[in-house]
């Protein structure tokens, strides 16, 4: 699998270096699983130029970790790297699997093909917030969320995520129809016994009460982290998970810090949230599975823990919410 060349610490991974380089392994033949489906824009948010190369290698972590949230049927920057190239990549970097996450019905496919394609990886299918109230719109929710619990039922479909209320992109009149969805999805984890991802923007007070009103799933996880010390303190209570990505090393996130500074250690997982929120320093460019190192020894800054003993949390817990990737 891991060669050097592909792969050392302080060089951009052999598969995310630009095509017709040396170590070019884009032409990974058959059995690499499925292609991305869509792409990132190479402008960011403002419309500005980004930086298009990965980021390098780091040390690989002491005992590997779960990246448990990323979006592999995205690509980004100048290359197309296969399911396979990934997930070695992520595995030279001590990230031993990761979680799969669709936010539509043509990403929710891909994430069943995708855990069929390499035993890596687990997979979670949904609904994005901002995408509900669309469909709902056009009429085709319901028939949007039968398929999402069909693809569910695959064995190694394991939560049903991301879902949950965004009001920074949702227009008043569409707040209703997103928490209907919500509702809707946690409706169906509940029922196939799968844990939930929410995706939890600009919203935490109606994303906890809509939980509460509805009744927990057994296991419940606030994917990209993005609540105060007080939102940490709702999760110790109720047993949510509280999972952090690259934007714990943001300059400007005390107050993600603080959080995870109280945050009860058995319920801390890690994200990329990948191809996006690339960590600190590398902020902006693409992000992959195999960066999520430099979130987790920021992590352990911040706790002033132990990265061995934090990397055997991580994994530990990201085995509690998901089961076993074997
Ligand atoms: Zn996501």
């Amino acid at each position: 699998m891991s060669n050097s060349s592909a792969y050392s610490a302080g060089s951009i991974p052999g598969p995310y270096r630009p095509v017709g380089g040396p170590d070019d392994t884009s032409d990974d033949g058959p059995g690499s699983g499925p292609a991305p489906v869509r792409a990132r824009k190479s402008e960011g948010d403002g419309g500005q130029r980004r930086k298009l190369d990965y980021p390098p290698l780091p040390e690989p972590l002491p005992v590997p970790v779960i990246d448990n949230h990323t979006h592999l049927d995205f690509s980004d920057g100048l290359v197309e790297v296969s399911l396979r190239a990934a997930l070695d990549a992520a595995e030279a970097a001590g990230v031993a699997g990761v979680v799969q996450v669709g936010s539509d019905l043509e990403s929710s496919r891909f994430t069943v093909k995708a855990v069929d394609a390499d035993p890596r990886i687990l997979g979670a299918v949904a609904l994005h917030p901002n995408d509900a109230p669309k469909l709902a719109a056009e009429g085709s929710l319901e028939e949007a969320l039968q398929e999402i619990e069909q693809l569910a039922a695959h064995p190694r479909i394991r939560a049903i995520g991301e879902t949950g209320l965004d009001y920074f992109r949702t227009p008043q009149e569409g707040i209703e129809r997103q928490r209907y969805s919500f509702r809707r999805h946690l409706d169906i984890a509940k029922r196939l016994g799968l844990a939930l991802q929410i995706h939890d923007r600009d919203a935490h007070d109606d994303v906890v009460a809509t939980v509460l009103e509805e009744g927990a799933p057994e296991r419940v996880v606030l994917h990209c982290f993005s609540g105060d010390a007080a939102l940490a303190r709702i999760c110790n209570e109720n047993g949510w998970y509280m999972s952090f990505a690259g934007t714990v090393t943001f300059k400007n996130a005390g107050n993600l810090r603080e959080a995870l500074a109280i945050a009860d250690p058995s319920l801390i997982l890690a994200e990329t949230d990948s191809p996006f929120l690339t960590p600190h320093p590398y902020r902006g460019q693409p992000n992959a599975s195999y960066v999520v190192p430099y979130t987790v020894r920021a992590m352990a800054e911040v706790l002033g823990a132990d990265l061995e003993e934090l990397c055997g949390r991580i994994r530990a817990n990201s085995t509690a919410v998901y089961g076993s990737w074997d």
